[in-house]
């Protein structure tokens, strides 16, 4: 079985088939850096890294480009109230973001593409419009798409053009448009865009450009540059960004290329609280920094992230959070295991083919990351077993190289219990000459062992199958 993913386009888990294989380009739609992100933030950035780790695991070349929103009218509002530019509000948001993204082991991005670096791109984009007739300047100096020009307007949101009309906001201010569906390209420059510093001059007058542009232009000019193609493999964001952003994202990209913009839609479901969405509108918001103060390991957060499929609600609880971490840390245990267990023998590259095929088969399948998970753990029910049993070290090893390859992808071990494989091969040498010892009668010389092992941070225990360590918890 291949790749087989849901697209919003098509409503149907269709197979995955890129463009030009191995490559596949992969846009996402980044933070507004107006403020910190939130875990619910978090929560589809770690859908679109689980998404870019397993076409990697599968054998793709995965080109990723993420914007950073950096002018719009949060951020605009924001610099605004803080009586400063605009880079200086959005540039500390910008590293926080960036740290979190580490702190959450969410893989970079190749490029992140800040809005306010590609205003020309953006302006040729809005003149091309213009010049075609799709998008029209309006008495208060905007520019604005004339949905009504682009047919196939409200596919991926599968609106028809009435439920358009009439589901539409219409705000007070909005009369310059000629149609209530029709959404600004270009804002003309108010005052507090000019204080800000948020506001170029361009053909069609002093402004600054309507987030929906950003995107279109952004990913255009680096598939553009970089592959001299114009549309997309993937593109993926949260289920709130269907409908308007990526509705008009299409209208403007197809509308000014007259070619499909994305092969395929992906869109991750919201995190909830207490059955509310999370948002900064609702105060209910955590982020990802708040975790880390709590000294929360990132592992428990991927792990209670992935229990759910993105395509669910996440409904997010402080139960659920400590069975996270309660799971890593089993897994974690388990890997140190393996790692004695392997020492430096070579690996059996059979043992360990049914956690590949489960894997597999459940990542294929949509991304189904809780099966994954469920089949990682009834693999450590099993090695454990067979190890208890007294498994030799090549079929170890062999556990070890399909365990570490499922973690390149869900990432779910805690990193600080790790144990690196040198001291490893040192404690099971001490191990080894403990037993030694003791098998000679010469307890105190056990004893002193014992001592020299815990001075390394590591716990022994002695079980009926042997002795078994881990490594004590920073
Ligand atoms: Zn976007």
């Amino acid at each position: 079985m291949s790749l087989r993913l849901y697209n919003t386009l098509t409503r149907r888990v269709d197979p995955f088939e890129p463009l030009a294989p191995p490559r596949v380009t992969l846009y996402t739609c980044g933070p507004t850096v107006w403020n910190f992100a939130h875990i619910g933030n978090f929560r589809t950035f770690l859908f679109e890294d689980l998404l870019r780790r397993y076409l990697e695991y599968s054998g793709y070349d995965v080109f990723q480009i993420m914007n950073l929103t950096d002018v719009d009218d949060r951020t605009i509002q924001a610099a605004a109230k803080a009586g400063v530019v605009l880079t200086k509000h959005t540039e500390p948001f910008t590293q926080a973001f960036f740290e979190d993204r580490d702190y959450l082991r969410i893989k970079p991005a190749h490029v992140y593409t800040r809005a306010t670096a590609y205003i020309g791109p953006m302006v040729e984009l809005v003149q091309q419009l213009l010049d075609c007739r799709i998008a029209y300047r309006s008495e208060d100096g905007s520019v604005y798409y004339a949905v009504g020009k682009f047919d196939t307007y409200g596919r991926l949101s599968q609106l028809d053009k009435r439920e358009l009309k009439a589901g539409a906001r219409v705000a007070s201010d909005e009369y310059a448009k000629d149609n209530v569906q029709d959404f600004a390209l270009w804002k003309a420059a108010v005052p507090e865009d000019e204080k800000v510093g948020a506001a170029w001059d361009t053909p069609f007058g002093r402004g600054r450009p309507g987030w929906h542009l950003e995107c279109s232009a952004m990913a255009l000019t680096e598939i553009r540059s970089r592959f001299g193609i114009e549309t997309l493999d993937i593109h993926a964001g949260g289920v709130d960004l269907i409908f308007p952003h990526h509705e008009n994202e299409i209208a403007q990209s197809e509308g000014a290329t007259g070619r499909t913009f994305a092969r395929h839609w992906m869109h991750g479901e919201f995190l909830t609280v207490e059955g509310t969405k999370m948002s900064k509108r609702f105060g209910n918001f955590l982020t990802a920094r708040d975790l880390r103060e709590e000294g929360l390991d990132p592992a428990a957060f991927r792990r209670l992230v992935f229990l759910t499929h993105y395509r669910q609600q996440l409904s997010f609880s402080d139960a659920g959070l400590r069975a996270a971490q309660g799971s890593v840390t089993r897994l974690g245990e388990f890997r140190d295991r393996l790692v004695l267990a392997a020492r430096t023998a070579k690996a059996d590259l059979s043992a360990g083919n049914e956690l590949e095929t489960q894997f597999r088969a459940a990542m294929d399948d949509d991304l189904n990351a809780p099966e994954a998970m469920a089949a990682v753990f009834s693999f450590v029910t099993n090695v454990n077993r067979e190890l208890d049993a007294g498994a030799g070290p090549e079929k170890a090893a062999g556990w070890l190289k399909v365990f570490d390859r499922t973690m390149d992808v869900l990432d779910v071990t805690p990193r600080k219990a790790a144990v690196a494989a040198d001291l490893a091969a040192w404690v099971a040498e001490r191990i080894a000459a403990r037993q030694q010892a003791r098998k000679a009668g010469d307890y105190a010389a056990a004893d002193a062992i014992r001592g020299e092992i815990a001075a390394r941070g590591i716990e022994l225990e002695d079980t009926p199958a042997g002795p078994r360590w881990k490594k004590r918890d920073a």
